[in-house]
């Protein structure tokens, strides 16, 4: 039986007419069948200024903003030397887009379920091109055709984080596999990011969320392989923007590079794993710039575990301190604090408690929210500091390794840290500091631990 293999390219693999046919020419030689795309680098950041601007700025600088995406597009188009059809589909998304920006524009406001529509242009506009490239590169004896994503990838209704809903895509998805299975000619170019509600609203899974939809799709059609190609050649000791010397991992475990994801390995969407790993679908990371450089193999199992693998840094973290003399030798009182966790969907990375008190991590962007802080001053007296990094050593064993905790400490040297989070995970030693001392920590713990 044909065994399919997804790929995916992010958005610097979708740059500009070189990069796409340089991620064509990859599809060609893995003969992968699915194929998911992100937005042409920068645009969903751009479609996101659009939005801040349409409210309450000149019509004439949205006007300007929108051209320049248009032009953009219109230009890829142009070099890839694509037929009058994908001129005409790019004016026809480029149109409701400016429809949607209007009626925000006019209204004054952006709605979560507006801004999914608005995103979602970004991903239909690359892939109606990456379509037409691929189509030219496989050629004619090759059918590539496109998929609107939002007919197959069925979630929830939370804008802007919609969760899938696993079985409905699976059902849906079978026409897909089926079709590709007795076709080995037949290629289809979707949209990473993007799904839609059952009802028939555009939702996003998220920032970064098209290595998410790839998985998803990969465990929906069965297949055997994800590739996620991007810009680096690979998961690396650590981020190699931070640290020059990082080295791409060449063979990691789910369990490790999922914690990487979660602690803020930006390479991957951090639920990228999870469909991944349920349906046993080994996932390459790869550099569609450098595509036979030896990139990471995650999988189940590997045969070397080192105790660190690699350093993760995340940034804009806040941290909540509640306290209540009331907690002292009662019961429940951390779940009661859950409850409003819960209720207002945030979650929580790093945590210790004391007699009275117990702090804990979140993205910055929840403080933000009234009501969540107002339900937890409801527990007790709440202290709330702000920009802090949580940096992570990932590895094995890490909570049962005799020394490891001196020789982190050595390695961080004078930087002060405000709380430390080990014990929970084997996987995970994590220390979070002023977010001006973040990459510099990053920088010591990998020259202390990996090179
Ligand atoms: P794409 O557009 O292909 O989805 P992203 O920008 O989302 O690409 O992810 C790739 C980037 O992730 C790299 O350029 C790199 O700077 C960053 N990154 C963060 N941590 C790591 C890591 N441990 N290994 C490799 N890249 C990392
Ligand atoms: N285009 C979306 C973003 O920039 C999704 C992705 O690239 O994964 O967040
Ligand atoms: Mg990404």
């Amino acid at each position: 039986m044909q065994s399919l293999k997804v790929a995916k390219f992010g958005g610097s693999s979708m740059g500009d007419h070189v990069s796409m046919l340089r991620s064509a020419n990859i599809v060609k030689t893995h003969s992968s069948q699915l194929i998911v795309v992100s937005a042409t680098y920068g645009t969903t950041n751009l479609l996101e200024h659009l939005m801040e601007l349409s409210k309450g700025s000149s019509y004439e600088i949205v006007d300007q903003t929108i051209s320049k995406l248009k032009d953009k597009h219109l230009e890829i188009c142009n070099q890839l030397d694509l037929e009058p059809i994908y001129v005409e589909k790019i004016n026809q998304i480029i149109t409701e887009l400016c429809t949607l920006i209007k009626g925000t524009f006019y209204l004054n406001e952006i709605t979560p379920r507006a801004k999914d529509r608005i995103y979602s242009t970004g991903e239909r506009l690359s892939s109606t091109l990456f379509q037409g490239c691929l189509q030219s590169v496989l050629g004619n004896q090759f059918d590539v055709d496109y998929v609107d994503a939002r007919d197959f990838l069925i979630t929830d209704a939370q804008f802007n984080k919609a969760k899938p809903i696993i079985n409905e895509i699976e059902q849906r998805s079978a026409i897909i596999r089926d079709k590709l299975i007795n076709n080995p000619n037949q290629y289809f170019v979707t949209q990473g990011f993007i799904g839609k509600t059952i009802e028939g609203e555009t939702t996003t899974l998220g920032r970064g969320g098209s290595d998410y939809s790839a998985s998803i799709f990969a465990e929906a059609i069965n297949a055997a392989e994800i590739q996620i190609w991007t810009d680096v050649a690979g998961i690396a000791t650590t981020d190699p923007r931070i640290c020059t010397t990082a080295k791409i991992i060449h063979e990691i475990t789910f369990k490790e590079a999922a914690e990487m994801a979660i602690f803020g390995a930006k390479i991957l969407h951090p639920t990228t794993l999870v469909p991944a790993r349920r349906a046993s679908i080994p996932v390459y990371v790869g550099s569609s710039f450098d595509s036979d450089a030896p990139g990471t193999w995650i999988k189940e199992n590997c045969d070397y575990k080192p105790l660190v693998r690699g350093i993760t840094k995340k940034d804009d973290q806040g941290l909540i301190t509640i306290s209540n003399p009331h907690m002292a030798h009662a019961h429940g009182f951390l779940a009661k604090i859950f409850e409003v966790f819960q209720s207002h969907d945030v979650s929580v990375d790093a945590i210790t408690t004391s007699e009275i008190s117990v702090a804990m991590t979140i993205d910055m962007i929840h403080l933000s929210n009234q009501s969540f802080i107002k339900n937890l001053e409801e527990m007790g007296k709440i202290r709330i500091e702000r920009d802090y990094s949580l940096v992570s050593i990932i590895g094995n064993k890490i909570n049962t390794t005799p020394g490891i905790a001196n020789k982190i400490f050595n390695g961080l040297g004078a930087t002060n840290v405000r709380m430390i989070c080990q014990g929970a995970s084997v996987h995970n030693f994590c220390v979070l500091v002023d977010q001006n001392q973040g990459e510099t920590t990053v920088k010591n713990l990998h020259q202390t631990f990996i090179q």
